[in-house]
């Protein structure tokens, strides 16, 4: 792994291997935003605002190499023109960096826009760092990284969806002779010339990849309901009830749908050319899934080369999974809380940011601000003496903390003390994120 760039950072010199902590200590901070998005980045903006030092007093961890979050992944043919629509930032309009460059790869843009963002505000993200998991240690939080420990007394979970692209199951998967591929794969529509790819999905992405892959090679549009279109303008009014439908569900435990599902599709002038090829002629969802296709209750069957799940994803959260944050029950959700449903209802010290009803540019902005606001009036709160800006009798603070923790040392070289690894393992109760 290439180490982190020193050059403006004498401060977070990696060690051997490019480590951030030594085997053994971990770096202690107030807060950790673990993935460094559009939501991430929000949030830790508001952060900063609010009076915090970047590598001091919060971290942001990325896994990714480079800036852009998810966006940097997208297909190459999704361009300004293709996306639903890329929301500014606060405090840097994404205007100012993309004015009329509707052609441009949402891949290349958003990722500039980003870059841009960290450095204009001092955001200083450390990346890659992957989080492997995170534990409670006493009141605060362990976390654990491809490249060292971190301590932190709160969370603001920002890591998207596009690590966990989900696939419905289907009798017959495993026998199918064909290729299995996910939104997540798509690259060109030339990959599938000469080839029979049945499209299984009926969201913006199965629309977007339907007209492109169409053509160059025949294909088959099957969807588990019927698709809505939407035919009128979608307005702030309609906007804010997807998004209230979304919250709802997860003030309630209910796993989130996406914003983006129950907002219906629009009909672009890409789908009004679809309807006039006949490309949009769509089937209902098969029932098995054979060596050579795909078939249908009533016996139909369909050869496919490719079977291309454009089904969603789901949160990326599999890092939660020992601090149980999920309902014991069937529904298996997490119960949120807060202004805009961003606070987890069972442990107040985490916040998911672009989860549930802020899984959309817009909503992710929003949700960063009311995250960082309410963890830093509930980490005041849990210590009085701190003031919301981390500014408090800084002194005072660490003895309390190593009263508590009496294996703490602090490490000169680095803005974080380092603590003493726990001797026995906490235990994973399951992965169930
Ligand atoms: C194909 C597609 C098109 C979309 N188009 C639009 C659109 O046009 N407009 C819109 O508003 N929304 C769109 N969305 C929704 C979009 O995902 C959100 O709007 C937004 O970009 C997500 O931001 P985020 O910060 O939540 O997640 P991401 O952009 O996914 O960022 C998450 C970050 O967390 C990091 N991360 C993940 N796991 C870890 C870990 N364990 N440790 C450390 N870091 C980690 C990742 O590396 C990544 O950098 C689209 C989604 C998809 C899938």
């Amino acid at each position: 792994m290439a180490p982190a760039s020193t050059d403006d950072d004498p401060d977070m010199t990696p060690g051997p291997a490019g480590r951030l902590a030594p085997p053994g200590a971990a770096l202690k901070t107030d807060i950790v935003v673990i993935g460094g998005g559009q939501a991430g980045l929000s949030a830790a903006y508001h952060l900063k605002q609010a009076g915090l030092v970047p590598r001091k007093k919060f971290v942001i961890l990325d896994a990714a190499a480079a800036p852009g979050g998810a966006w940097q992944f997208r297909w190459p043919s999704l361009t300004l023109s293709t996306v639903n629509r890329i929301h500014d930032l606060p405090g840097l309009p994404f205007s100012d960096m993309a004015s009329g460059e509707t052609h441009v790869q949402a891949r290349v843009a958003v990722p500039r826009y980003f870059a841009a963002y960290e450095q204009a505000f001092g955001l200083r993200v450390l990346r890659p760092v992957k989080v492997i998991l995170v534990s409670r240690r006493g009141d605060r939080f362990r976390v654990e990284t491809d490249r060292g420990e971190f301590s932190a007394r709160g969370l603001i979970n920002a890591t998207g969806t596009w690590d966990a692209p989900y696939i419905p199951e289907y009798p017959g998967a495993e026998r199918f002779q064909g290729q299995h591929l996910h939104t997540r794969d798509y690259r060109t529509p030339q990959a599938f010339a000469g080839q029979h790819v049945v499209i299984v999905g009926a969201g913006i992405s199965a629309l977007q990849l339907l007209g492109e892959i169409s053509k160059v090679t025949t294909t088959t549009w099957v969807t588990r309901q019927p698709p809505v279109f939407r035919e009128g303008p979608f307005d702030d009014q309609a906007a804010r009830a997807a998004v209230a439908l979304v919250e709802d569900r997860v003030r309630a435990g209910l796993s989130p749908q996406s914003v983006v599902s129950v907002t219906g599709l629009p009909v672009t002038p890409a789908v009004e050319e679809m309807r006039a090829r006949g490309v949009l002629s769509r089937h209902p969802m098969f029932t098995e899934i054979t060596e050579d296709g795909v078939r249908w209750a009533n016996g139909s069957e369909v050869h496919a080369d490719v079977i291309l799940w454009c089904t969603g994803f789901r949160s990326s959260l599999d890092h939660l999974a020992p601090l149980m944050l999920r309902r014991p029950d069937a529904e298996d959700g997490i119960v949120m809380t807060g202004r805009l449903a961003t606070q987890v209802a069972s442990e107040p010290r985490i916040h998911l940011v672009g989860y549930g009803p802020s899984t959309s540019t817009i909503g992710a902005n929003r949700a960063g601000r009311a995250a960082a606001s309410e963890l830093l009036t509930s980490l005041a709160a849990a210590r009085p003496h701190m003031t919301c800006g981390g500014r408090g009798k800084r002194g005072r603070s660490e003895t309390t903390s190593k009263q508590r923790n009496r294996n703490d040392r602090r490490v000169s070289a680095l803005p974080f003390t380092h603590t003493a690894k726990a001797t026995s393992k906490e235990t994973h109760h399951g992965n169930r994120h």
